[in-house]
């Protein structure tokens, strides 16, 4: 009987787009907890059929879509811009923001699309910071 050894975490310097790679290893070895004392053939066809069936799940959910992003990236977004409502926005120049909460301050780039707390730029996807900075700019 083989033993497979859990899914080791993927490190990476370039973006990620707010996908938290750790949490999908982290999930696939749950589900292959008690699998993995399968023979091999037989925790192959249990995978296959456990990737195809989310695969299957996974093709609705964008029929589901009210909005260009997923709903989960959606409910990120509304809550950063619920969060942003309470910061406070200087400009420094056209793209450049100061971004301040209480005694914490950032700066943010909006052309660079950079900010200070590095969310923004490592996830590719806008900090409460940058919402609150884009916010004052007018572009949302
Ligand atoms: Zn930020």
């Amino acid at each position: 009987m083989h033993s497979i050894m859990p899914l080791k975490l993927v490190h990476t310097s370039g973006p990620v787009y707010r996908v938290m790679t750790i949490n999908v290893a982290k999930c696939l070895n749950s589900c292959l907890k008690f699998a993995r004392q399968l023979p091999i053939l037989t925790l192959a066809e249990f995978i296959r059929n456990m990737l195809q069936r989310w695969f299957h799940d996974r093709h609705r959910t964008p029929q589901s879509m009210r909005h260009q992003l997923t709903n989960a990236s959606h409910l990120v977004i509304l809550k950063r811009v619920e969060k942003c409502a309470y910061m406070t926005v200087n400009p420094v120049d056209w793209n450049i923001f100061s971004v301040k909460r209480s005694r914490k301050q950032w700066t943010v780039d909006l052309a660079r699309k950079t900010c200070t707390c590095n969310k923004f730029q490592m996830n590719m996807f806008p900090c409460s910071h940058a919402l609150a900075a884009a916010r004052y700019s007018t572009f949302i």
